[in-house]
């Protein structure tokens, strides 16, 4: 646990190239006050000072990349479950990396891969959720949640915190042997967009459909006239439509 950190994605990579071989899967990095969050392409994550839970987690792929399909998910899943540990159970997944609460997002999830070394992927799964951040105080460019608001008082950080790690300890390691397949049911039972219209955004490219849930990779389900296209992470941006 560190006071100050600008990004805990940032610190555990450091760790990753610098001595790879002192790090065990699941151990994590958590920083009281984070400032200077990323998301995905080069995106900000704000975390107000004493408001947010930001902590990123060490995994290893001994079968490299892609045994990762659908991590960002499964990440999702267990931020869920943790959650619920704490009193909600109400929690919904955007693909294919946020979580929403009350219809607003409520934690993000930034996957990166520190370099493969021999066959191994040696990853970084960042998450920074909103522990207290009253609505309408910040602009981050879209609604957002926060657990205080929506429990009526302010959670314990490290409590939401060690649930969050103990979901991620007991899935991470089934997810590793067996991939995405196992847990894309209850993905789709989570899903905030099921069967509902989304736009997809690929740069300046949008395809507009219906939310048929994942597949076993963890690629979005799209349904359109011509039948049901499938999506991979990386560049897409998902809204309803
Ligand atoms: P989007 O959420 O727009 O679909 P994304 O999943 O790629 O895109 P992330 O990389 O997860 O986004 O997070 C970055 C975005 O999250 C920022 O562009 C901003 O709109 C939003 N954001 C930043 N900080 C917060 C926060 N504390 N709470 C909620 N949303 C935030």
């Amino acid at each position: 646990v560190e006071s100050v950190l600008p990004s805990t994605n940032t610190a555990l990579k450091k760790r990753i190239s610098n001595s790879p071989h002192n790090l065990a899967d699941g151990d994590a990095v958590l920083a009281e006050v984070q400032t200077a969050g990323r998301g995905r392409h080069g995106r900000s994550w704000l975390a107000p000072v004493g408001g947010s839970l930001t902590f990123s987690m060490y995994w290893s792929f001994p079968d490299g990349y892609q045994s990762m399909a659908g991590l960002s998910l499964l990440v999702g899943l267990a931020v869920c479950e943790g959650l619920r540990k704490v009193g909600i159970d109400d929690t919904q997944l955007k693909w294919p990396n946020d979580v929403y609460l009350q219809g607003r997002k409520l934690a993000g999830i930034l996957i990166e891969v520190e370099g493969q070394i021999g066959a191994t992927a040696h990853c970084v799964i960042g998450i920074g959720l909103n522990v207290t951040m009253p609505d309408g105080q910040y602009d981050v460019g879209q609604p957002y949640s926060d657990l205080a608001g929506y429990l009526g008082h302010v959670p314990d950080r490290n409590d939401v915190a060690a649930h969050i790690i103990e979901a991620l300890w007991s899935m991470l390691p089934k997810f590793a042997q067996q991939g995405f397949g196992p847990f894309a049911a209850h993905w789709q039972a989570t899903d905030l967009f099921a069967d509902k219209r989304i736009v997809l955004q690929m740069g300046e490219k949008r395809f507009v459909g219906i939310d048929r849930g994942v597949d076993a990779s963890g690629a979005l389900l799209v349904e359109t006239e011509d039948g049901i296209s499938r999506f991979h992470g990386g560049e897409v941006s998902l809204r309803g439509h």
